[in-house]
């Protein structure tokens, strides 16, 4: 059901040179794929065209096996995590939670058992009456993974969540991340990362774009493959580079 596929994916914002090249790829159904790569190469854009915030210039993106090119993002069952919480401040843990629910008209008992089942999950439980201002940067970015949560997506789009945390608590909620996706088995997930150690550590597959600098390539995929097939077979000098792998 939740399978992501691009073809021949291009995307360039106004009259500049395309951001994203050439992407071809298949994401599976509960695969947990890493986008990775430096700063600038288009790893945050993929993701928006998915989840719908942005247009691609041309070729075609797939949710299962429905078109999406102009499918608008609340109808693509996707849910977005951002390294900015995005909490609103003067709403309650609750009220942040069940936002989307109340919107879609769900019925209020209906939104209670869901946000407290997230809340469970994600030890909010004690925290639920809190505003945002209240809690620690870890209790936020769960608060906005529950808001993800609730809404049971069939993709799950993190965009360098834990960039703003502190180093324990960065390999606290990388666990935690682990963890939801063994729990929610439809889902899929594509996670954006700059951090290699983050892509090793949760990818099934992770999909390297080639850097801004290069101007030839920036924008396309360098290397697909599972963390230890980069490592251990770079196809290039950048994979490797950027891998880490042994020379
Ligand atoms: P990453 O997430 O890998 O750091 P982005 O997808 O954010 O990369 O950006 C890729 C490139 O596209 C960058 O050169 C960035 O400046 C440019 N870019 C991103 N968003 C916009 C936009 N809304 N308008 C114009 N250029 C953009
Ligand atoms: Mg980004």
């Amino acid at each position: 059901m939740a399978s992501i596929t691009l073809r021949a994916a291009q995307k360039a914002y106004g009259d500049a040179l395309p951001v994203i090249r050439d992407v071809d790829l298949n994401i599976g159904e509960h695969e947990f794929c890493v986008f990775l790569g430096p700063s600038g190469c288009g790893k945050s854009t993929l993701l928006r065209v998915i989840a719908g915030l942005e247009d691609l210039s041309s070729g075609d993106l797939y949710i299962g096996d429905k078109r999406m090119n102009e499918v608008p993002s609340a109808q693509r069952s996707v849910a977005m995590v951002f390294q900015s919480y995005a909490l609103f401040p003067h709403m309650t843990v609750f009220e942040n939670m069940s936002f989307g629910l109340t919107l879609a008209k769900l019925p209020k008992a209906e939104i209670e058992q869901k946000v407290k089942e997230a809340a469970r999950v994600l030890q909010l439980e004690e925290l639920l009456q809190r505003k945002p201002k209240e809690l620690s940067g870890g209790q936020r970015q769960r608060v906005a993974i529950g808001r993800a949560i609730v809404r049971r997506p069939g993709v799950f789009l993190f965009d360098e969540p834990l960039s703003n945390l502190d180093a324990t608590l960065r390999s606290q909620t990388r666990i935690e991340i682990a963890r939801l996706h063994r729990q929610f088995e439809q889902a899929s997930v594509v996670y954006v990362t700059h951090d290699q150690v983050e892509a090793m550590t949760l990818a099934d597959r992770i999909v390297l774009l080639h850097a801004g600098a290069d101007t030839a390539r920036f924008g396309s995929i360098a290397q697909v493959g599972t963390p230890m097939e980069l490592y251990h077979h770079p196809r290039n000098r950048f994979v490797a580079g950027f891998i880490g792998s042994p020379r």
